[in-house]
């Protein structure tokens, strides 16, 4: 699979365009629909739908107006019962309150007291986290902030991951609050996921998060693809796992050629380990 799709990148490039214009419909018996609302300069939003309840959840509403306009516009017959915040900064969590005065009675999951307006706070993964019939795995994965939770979804056969400002599309967070260690953990379990998991991320970088991962990796060819996609497009979400183990170097830091560009920065970066060579990547990324 993974040695096919490297002879044929266009292909993959062509089928991750195809999933932005699909709804999730994809059983009978449990399935879910996933819309994206774009908000403020670059903050992504999204609608989980639960079809056979006819729930509804908001992942990230910073922006409660347009996040409710875009259900009541689209899905009118669903009912909005909860919110699902990825970390405590004010571009995510920042319009919980305002939501919740507009919706009394939602429930909020967050991962800690600093997250606006929590009702749950999650501190394990073993945490049942349910929309109707759905059930939402939450994942710990801390870096960005140590109450970082992304969110893994799963109907019959599909399954999505909300990643906040964990991982995104060729790029991740930056480390504020935890260590390089926190964050290969944090990728190393999302890249556990089944490949043709769908991947939607916090922020539209990907142009940018692609030319630097071009710098890093001037001979992935993939990667100048994507990068002309993204270009092209705008709005790249979503992404999927498949496609970011062969196009991000954050979660490529055991590859030769991410593994020699970082120590061409440096002549004493020999004998790195992979959570070294995450934490000079995203150095190199900070500064760039
Ligand atoms: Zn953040």
């Amino acid at each position: 699979m993974l040695n096919s799709t490297l002879r044929t990148p266009s292909r993959l490039l062509a089928s991750l365009t195809k999933l932005q214009v699909r709804t999730f419909i994809t059983s009978i018996a449990n399935p879910m629909i996933v819309k994206p609302v774009p908000c403020l300069q670059d903050n992504y939003s999204y609608i989980l739908l639960d079809e056979s309840s006819k729930t509804a959840a908001v992942v990230d509403p910073v922006e409660p107006d347009k996040v409710l306009g875009a259900l009541e516009e689209s899905y009118p017959e669903y009912k909005l019962t909860t919110i699902l915040t990825t970390h405590h900064h004010w571009d995510h969590a920042g319009g919980n309150n305002k939501l919740l005065k507009k919706r009394p009675g939602l429930t909020v999951y967050g991962g800690s007291q600093q997250v606006q307006g929590v009702t749950k706070v999650i501190t394990s993964e073993q945490q049942q986290v349910k929309l109707g019939d759905l059930e939402i795995q939450p994942y710990l994965t801390r870096g960005h902030t140590m109450d970082h939770i992304s969110y893994y979804v799963k109907d019959n056969n599909e399954g999505v991951v909300f990643t906040g400002d964990c991982l995104f599309s060729s790029g991740c967070g930056r480390f504020f609050e935890g260590t390089p260690n926190d964050v290969h953990d944090a990728l190393t379990r999302l890249r556990s996921l089944p490949e043709t998991t769908t991947v939607y991320f916090g922020h539209e970088y990907t142009v940018s998060n692609c030319e630097f991962a071009s710098r890093i990796e001037p001979q992935n060819q993939l990667l100048h693809e994507k990068l002309a996609w993204a270009r092209q497009v705008g709005c790249t979400t979503p992404t999927t796992l498949l496609n970011e183990s062969l196009t991000n170097p954050f979660l490529r830091v055991h590859e030769p050629s991410v593994r020699q560009a970082v120590m061409q920065e440096d002549d004493n970066a020999t004998g790195l380990t992979d959570v070294q060579v995450l934490g000079r990547l995203r150095q190199m990324k900070d500064n760039a």
